[in-house]
């Protein structure tokens, strides 16, 4: 049996990993994918403290990473499929096996939401983005539409500009939501043209994106706009599936903790983005990861 379980080597998994090897816990990280989570697709993070020039998603991760090894942390590459949560014990049934732990921290973390319309799904992968760091060379001089009003589309509207020929930012509201520098620096790019109080009702095409079909929600009004490729940054839903009826959660599925990360569940905790909080950033993911890993170590204490 282990001490703990992590579920999830996005940076609130690796922090936890980090921090729970380092004090000597029998701890083993499962990834149904490759560690790092949602950070990795990000072209560019420059507002991780200590890294005054920015630094990629993906070197941040390996860096993460590297420093676990140091420690001993065991990183399994196991989906995990079903979870058993009680007070007592906890299982954990993987597409390999199962594992048994007396504490378990969730750091499943978020997947990028979806727009649900018409044609979304079919043309998912031929021209339907979710991540503008894997797929924005494919549009080198060609037009694309960005779906969003937040700091994610805004920051992928301005990468998506070193390729395509011009960015089309359609936001369902009058006001952006995102901070006012990344406001400033997508009006200051001469390639993005805002399209605003206007959402996507369909995105046509058959065996490639040829545009969409977009509605002023103030007037009604419809147009096409012709475009090779919709990026869609609308925010993010948790990846609590696994824990649903489990533990407690809000109204939109993330997970409810205490300050010291304790879901509903004693010696369940939860960080990052799979969380219910104000915040999603890497900076807040390892923090949590952290306190998730030093209260598992308390409560794994107060069973002796
Ligand atoms: P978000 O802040 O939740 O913004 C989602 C955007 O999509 C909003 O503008 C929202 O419109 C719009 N939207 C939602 N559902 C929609 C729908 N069905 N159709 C059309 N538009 C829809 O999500 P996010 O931008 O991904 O950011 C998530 C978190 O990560 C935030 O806390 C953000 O600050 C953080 N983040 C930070 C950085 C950074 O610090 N560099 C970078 C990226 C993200 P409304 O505004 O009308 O609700």
């Amino acid at each position: 049996m282990e001490d703990l379980i992590i579920i999830g080597a996005g940076p609130a998994g690796l922090t936890a990993g980090l921090y729970a090897a380092r004090s000597r816990l029998r701890v083993v990280l499962l990834e149904r994918l490759a560690p790092g989570g949602q950070i990795v697709t990000t072209d560019w993070v420059e507002n991780y403290p200590g890294f005054p020039e920015g630094i990629s998603g993906f070197e941040l991760v390996d860096r993460m990473k590297r420093q676990t090894e140091k420690f001993g942390l065991v990183i399994e590459n196991q989906q995990v499929e079903r979870v058993e949560l009680t007070p007592e014990k906890k299982i954990v049934v993987t597409d390999k096996g199962t594992l048994e732990s007396q504490a378990v921290i969730l750091a499943c973390g978020a997947t990028p939401q979806k727009l649900s319309i018409d044609g979304e799904k079919h043309m998912t992968g031929k021209g339907v983005s979710y991540c503008a760091t894997c797929d924005g060379p494919f549009y080198r001089d060609k037009e694309v539409a960005v779906i969003g009003g937040g700091d994610t589309a805004l920051e992928e509207a301005i990468f998506l500009t070193r390729f395509a020929s011009k960015v089309y930012l359609i936001h369902r509201r009058e006001k952006l939501r995102a901070i006012k520098l990344l406001q400033d620096r997508a009006a200051e790019e001469e390639k993005i043209k805002f399209i605003l109080d206007t959402i996507p009702t369909r995105i046509a095409g058959e065996t490639g994106v040829e545009g969409l079909d977009l509605k002023n929600i103030k007037t009604g009004e419809m147009k096409h706009l012709s475009v090779e490729g919709v990026f869609v940054f609308v925010g993010y839903s948790p990846n609590s599936e696994l824990v649903k009826g489990l533990v407690a959660l809000d109204e939109d599925g993330f997970v409810i903790t205490n300050g010291n990360m304790e879901t509903s569940v004693p010696g369940v905790f939860a960080a990052g983005d799979i969380r219910s909080k104000l915040l999603r950033q890497v900076s807040t993911a390892v923090g949590e990861g952290a306190t998730a890993a030093f209260a598992a170590e308390k409560y794994l204490e107060s069973l002796k």
